[in-house]
């Protein structure tokens, strides 16, 4: 299974959740993992709370951890080379457990797809492990 996403932005968090919820319900899993993964070297998936102040603050956190433009090699090929390394910085995927058909996630918990090279279209895999 997969989401296709169509981000707007240069870089953003984008909250895809209740697309995740969706998808473990269509599979009708009962108990097992959903590993949430990007297949884009220039975006991540992270888990943590949507709250637009907290949203502005990861983001200024990467700009600042790793301004662009920074005399990177990778830009001698491709001008981009910021967004691999915060791609790098917060990861390619999460691994959510999911029990009586539901993920398992804290109260505050929502799961994000980062996207730090955009605006693109770009795909999430999403991949159901059942287990007895
Ligand atoms: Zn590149």
């Amino acid at each position: 299974m997969h989401l296709d996403i169509s981000t707007s932005s240069r870089i953003e968090l984008i909250d895809i959740t209740s697309q995740i919820e969706q998808q473990v319900r269509d599979s009708r899993v009962q108990s097992g993992i959903c590993v949430v993964s990007t297949r884009h070297t220039t975006t991540s998936i992270i888990i943590n709370e949507n709250e637009s102040g907290l949203r502005s603050d990861i983001l200024n956190l990467l700009e600042h951890l790793i301004p662009p433009s920074a005399g990177y090699s990778h830009d001698r090929i491709d001008n981009n080379a910021e967004a691999h390394l915060k791609a790098v910085l917060l990861g390619s995927s999460e691994t959510i457990p999911v029990i009586d058909g539901k993920l398992v996630l804290g109260t505050w918990q929502r799961i994000f797809f980062a996207e730090l090279d955009g605006p693109r279209h770009r795909t999430v895999n999403v991949t159901l492990i059942s287990h007895p």
